[in-house]
């Protein structure tokens, strides 16, 4: 039977202290916690005006002895942590022993609670921390918590709380996670006496069935990864599902629901460039690793953790949903019968998937099934347009082959041998052409050269064509650089940079693209990354602004002497982009005179 204690100040000033209590939703949230980490199978909740006025948690798990129910609405008190050392082994959700103290002084409760089978337990009122009264209370083993008049004491706070409609959604979001995270325990929610929720015991996709919509689950994969200590299991929805808003992100680190920046970047970039910034996927995730290689004391609600190896968790995560997401287009591909379907089905959400309830697996934690049964009616239609940056390919290839028809004389080409190039100022090319001459600004050019290399490398599975540093680079950033860094270390992959994790928050570059014989390599990346957080408010689609970031920090500087063999393979390459004419950035990049307009100046008609 658990004990409760006060823990020691050297231990309770230790734990990441905060306001646990800032609205009703945080209330059911600590009490369902309570509720599970006492083993309970079935827990109950009743809220009345969004949980204003009445918030109650009853469970059927190993409730409390009479003086550890005292002692549970005290400050620091708890079962669960004794030694900072236990920390990193911890398997509860609590740990603080703050939040029964802290709900207790903002409202009046009434806490009951059961031990053992005599029927006999006891109750104790407490009104706004003052307690008011223990006495024997008739009940079945368990605990029921009733919170009442939250706020009651602190007007200012009472001022702040949403409309009673908005306090309900929250509650209902939560309710909703912890059923999720664990779908083997029955979970019962009513507002105002009518039924929410009413969930039995279930495996994993079956309670994806109850809490969402038929189409929401039928647009659904699964994930399972194994890469021991790690393992990733969960659903992830197909295009179909991506929205414009974010909150269906459902993410839980060993049982414990978090949200996590990191995690979500891995996943949306499994997605590739079909993934807009601003445009968010549908995901139910599960990722089990050893407690210590997770911190959980970071946060007052418990809400976040941090990964001692960021980097390897990121990897894992974003392999792992690659995988799935390859696994299942893979699958698709043999069931088709044109053979013809590719990764287009996964990224338009054209093919439904049905998530079917298959049997329970015994014991295990998450209570989640491995094989989920998949049901894939076979459509046959292949769609022709699922993203912009898709479509594209086509119409540059297209609008290439026009601006070569259209723009440059095809005369221009053959004419084009090293010995006509001349630079002036080391920024101008000037060169001969059969009508005329051209002028090129060489780093317009380059520009237009290495933006139309990234696009394409963006747009491909595999990476870039690197070369690997004789003294490889490292970078140390800023938590928050580092972040953003992951974010766009699978563009950098393809692009032909290879880097690794080199300590917290520092990374090491081992190669770079071969286009990147121009300049200083490490600070490539970091300005890549600069005007990538600059741009970030920008709607265009995450590749091109990495692509224009490339571009820019990549192509020849103004002033830089060519030789004539550099200047012929330049002014190749540009006419084989999709718009010589014009830089990435829509600045001139070739000015033409005609042979008429020369001799027009020179007045010689
Ligand atoms: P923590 O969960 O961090 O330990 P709490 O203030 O939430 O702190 O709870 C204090 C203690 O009260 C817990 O450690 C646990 O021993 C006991 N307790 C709280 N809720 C329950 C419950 N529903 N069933 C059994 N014991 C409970
Ligand atoms: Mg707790």
């Amino acid at each position: 039977m658990p004990v409760i204690q006060i823990m020691p100040e050297s231990l309770s000033n230790r734990i990441a202290a905060g306001e646990v209590v800032q609205r009703p939703a945080s209330v059911v949230k600590e009490l369902i916690e309570n509720s599970l980490d006492a083993k309970a199978t079935e827990i109950v909740i009743q809220i009345e005006d969004g949980g204003r006025e009445l918030i109650r948690v009853a469970d059927n798990g190993e409730g409390m002895e009479r003086d550890d129910l005292l002692l549970a609405f005290e400050q620091h008190a708890t079962s669960k942590l004794f030694d900072i050392e236990d920390l990193t082994a911890i398997k509860t959700l609590g740990f603080r022993g703050e939040a029964l103290a802290s709900i207790a002084s903002v409202s009046r409760v009434d806490a009951r609670t059961c031990n053992n089978e005599t029927g006999e337990g006891f109750r104790l009122l407490i009104n706004g921390g003052k307690v008011d009264r223990l006495e024997g209370a008739a009940m079945k083993r368990g605990t029921s918590i009733t919170v009442r008049n939250l706020f009651f004491n602190i007007p200012a706070r009472k001022k702040f709380l949403k409309s009673a409609n908005s306090e309900y959604r929250h509650i209902v979001e939560i309710v909703r996670r912890f059923a999720l995270a664990r779908p083997h325990i029955r979970f019962h929610l009513t507002a105002n006496e009518k039924d929410v929720y009413i969930l039995p015991p279930e495996d994993l996709s079956s309670r994806l069935n109850r809490i969402f919509s038929k189409r929401l689950t039928e647009n659904c994969i699964t994930v399972y990864e194994e890469e021991p200590p790690l393992v990733l299991k969960g659903f992830i929805g197909t295009r179909e599902l991506v929205r414009r808003k974010s909150g269906e992100q459902y993410l839980y680190v060993n049982g414990r629901l978090v949200t996590d920046r990191m995690m979500n970047s891995a996943v949306y970039s499994a997605f590739g460039g079909h993934l807009d910034k601003g445009e968010f996927p549908f995901f139910v995730l599960f990722l089990t690793l050893p407690s210590a290689e997770v911190d959980v004391n970071v946060h007052p609600a418990k809400t976040e953790v941090k990964f001692r190896s960021e980097w390897q968790i990121y990897q894992f995560v974003r392999r792992s949903c690659e995988q799935a997401i390859r696994d299942w287009t893979g699958e698709s591909m043999e069931n088709s019968q044109s053979g013809k379907l590719n990764d287009r089905d996964f990224f338009s959400g054209e093919r439904p998937v049905h998530v079917t309830a298959p049997p329970r697996l015994e014991g295990e934690q998450l209570s989640f099934s491995e094989k989920v049964e998949r049901d894939k009616p076979f459509q046959g239609i292949e769609k022709t347009s699922f993203s912009a940056a898709n479509l594209s390919l086509d119409e540059r290839i297209r609008r290439f082959e026009k601006s070569i028809t259209e723009g440059v004389p095809d005369e221009t080409h053959p004419l084009l041998t090293e010995r006509n190039f001349w630079q002036a100022h080391g920024r101008y090319i000037f060169t001969q052409i059969s009508s005329g001459v051209v002028v090129i600004d060489q780093r317009a050019a380059h520009t237009r050269i290495l933006y139309d290399r990234a696009i394409k490398a963006l747009e491909q599975a595999s990476s870039s064509a690197s070369q690997q540093l004789l003294f490889p680079i490292t970078l140390e950033l800023s938590p928050d650089d580092y972040s953003i860094l992951l974010e766009i270390v699978p563009s950098l992959e393809k692009l032909g940079f290879s880097m690794r994790e080199f300590g917290r928050h520092s990374i090491l570059i081992e190669s770079i693209p071969v286009d990147l014989q121009w300049l200083e390599e490490g600070k490539v990346v970091l300005q890549i990354l600069d005007d990538y957080k600059n741009s970030r408010r920008l709607h265009n689609p995450v590749s091109e602004k990495i692509a224009l970031a490339y571009a820019e920090r990549a192509a020849v500087r103004r002033g830089e002497e060519l030789t004539p063999a550099e200047m012929q393979r330049l002014t190749d390459e540009l006419f084989q982009t999709e718009n010589p004419y014009l830089s990435p950035s829509g600045k001139p990049v070739i000015i033409r005179f005609t042979l008429n307009e020369l001799d027009r100046r020179f007045e010689r008609n």
